[in-house]
């Protein structure tokens, strides 16, 4: 089987590609193929209202449309163009294996579409913290002068903003989910950090090592710096297998005070010891704890990626501090709703899973936590046991609660625990009445829920909503 090397547009005008997916990326991905003149069918399983508006727009514009059949490989395909959420085992890509014809994602695309004077990339993945991290990096560069954007998982697809041109940006940061380092291979990125890995999408990759070796593959051919995480073992062993161009290095970033070749804190400072110039002896001061926002644990080790990434790039410390002040997180990324008689109340809505709800929990003394939704397979002791000793009380809803329930009568026996046995939206205003009242003065409530919100309520942000909505009452009512 061929692994077409197409950069040219002549290349591209002999091909017949179908694009997998009649989504946002496909069909971003499906225009950018045709402008450059390639025959382009997409294919999706769906044929609703919205499937056939789409089509019908597509196919104003020269692009096929096969609605009804997720499953057969058009006639003559030279490459399948997938979209995330597909899975690798689907029939199409069988399909296309058989037929010895490449799949690929929409980052392989747009890593193909560069021209030879492009932006280089800056590559983040892991777990948890991508889009924070990718944020954050793209703040430093900015406040460094240089021309930047966050784009991958996030933003604007990553083929249109490679179409602007070799001239529109100076570089890239780049948010890769494990689904496009999959469908990625001849990825090259100048430098790329994974920032942590815990079993998660496992459902998709198949096991933990599928997992993690998707992963790995951001670390491919760089160039200048492979950032890993010194407290996660399994980063540092995907920079060792990689293969990577001569003279990168492996970078490690720590919470304690670093050695050479790493960046770390040292009495409430972010300190640079791998891009300086004797790196046994110098370390650079590059920002304060509280120039991060928030200054929790979690968020510290995604500052030091990002200032790890920035400083490969050649970007001065003094940049980092002020890119780290500039930045501002997303919503439902713990976020200090208010305080109500001396009590924060703090969205992290954004915790869907264990290990991110584990951040957030060290990062409060004395907390009640809320929690509970949709599980997705996930088990509940190990967040419990490590949380155990901060925890003031919980209140718990949601379709799986009883697994954390269990879990808390196991390792926090003593920790006073609301079940509200409830999965209706409303559930959300009691569970902030009870949590009020569980709490004392200079307690934290926490919304973390280590769970996914479906069952519940239509995503993590209108969870988040819910939560905001329900602080807000309880001011009204006590203030
Ligand atoms: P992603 O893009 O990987 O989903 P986000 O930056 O959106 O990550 O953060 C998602 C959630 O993960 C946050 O709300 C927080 O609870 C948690 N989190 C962020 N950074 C980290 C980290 N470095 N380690 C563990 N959990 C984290």
């Amino acid at each position: 089987m061929g692994s077409p090397e197409v950069t040219t547009a002549l290349d591209w005008q002999s091909m017949n590609i179908t694009v997998a997916g009649l989504g946002v990326s496909g069909i971003s991905a499906a225009r950018a193929l045709a402008g450059l003149g390639a025959s382009v069918t997409v294919v999706d399983g769906g044929s609703s209202e919205a499937h056939l508006e789409r089509a019908a727009s597509l196919e104003g514009e020269g692009i096929s449309v096969r609605l009804a059949d997720a499953e057969t490989l058009p006639e003559g395909t030279d490459l399948v163009v997938t979209s995330p959420g597909w899975k690798p085992g689907s029939p199409l890509f069988q399909a296309a294996a058989e037929a010895g014809v490449d799949v690929v994602g929409d980052v392989e695309i747009a890593w193909r579409l560069r021209g030879p004077d492009a932006a280089p990339w800056l590559a983040i993945t892991g777990t948890n913290g991508k889009t924070t991290t990718t944020q954050m990096l793209a703040s430093i560069l900015a406040a460094a002068g240089l021309r930047t954007a966050a784009v991958g998982n996030i933003g604007t697809p990553i083929v249109d903003v490679v179409q602007e041109g070799d001239d529109a940006y100076d570089v890239l940061a780049v948010e890769l989910s494990s689904y496009q380092l999959h469908w990625a291979p001849s990825l090259r990125a100048h430098s790329a950090a994974v920032l942590n890995l815990a079993p998660d999408h496992l459902d998709w990759h198949g096991s933990m090592e599928a997992y993690a070796a998707d992963k790995g593959r951001i670390y491919e051919g760089n160039r200048v710096a492979c950032v890993y995480n010194m407290a996660d073992k399994v980063t540092e062993d995907l920079v060792r297998g990689a293969d990577v161009e001569e003279g990168c290095r492996a970078v490690g970033f720590t919470l304690g005070t670093p050695g050479p070749s790493q960046l770390g804190v040292v009495e409430g400072i972010l300190v640079d010891r791998a891009f300086v110039e004797d790196r046994h002896k110098q370390a650079q001061e590059l920002a304060e704890i509280a120039d991060v926002n928030p200054p929790a644990p979690h968020n510290i080790a995604n500052a030091l990626a990002a200032a790890a990434l920035a400083r490969a790039f050649g970007v001065p410390a003094a940049a980092v501090r002020d890119g780290l002040r500039a930045f501002r997180p997303d919503a439902h990324r713990i976020q200090h709703v208010a305080d109500v008689d001396r009590v924060a109340y703090i969205d992290d809505s954004k915790a869907t899973n264990t290990h991110a709800a584990e951040a957030s929990l060290a990062a409060y003394e004395s907390i009640v936590w809320i929690a509970g939704g949709l599980a997705k397979g996930a088990t509940f002791d190990e967040l419990v046991a490590k949380s155990a000793k901060r925890l003031r009380g919980v209140v718990l809803f949601g379709a799986d609660r009883a697994l954390i329930r269990e879990a808390l009568a196991r390792h926090a026996p003593e920790v006073p625990v609301v079940d509200l046995d409830r999965t209706d939206t409303g559930a959300m205003l009691a569970a902030v009445r009870e949590a009020a009242r569980l709490s004392d003065p200079g307690d934290t409530v926490l919304l973390a829920p280590a769970c996914a919100s479906m069952d519940m309520f239509a995503n993590y942000n209108k969870r988040g909503d819910a939560f905001a909505e329900a602080v807000r009452e309880l001011g009204a009512v006590d203030g």
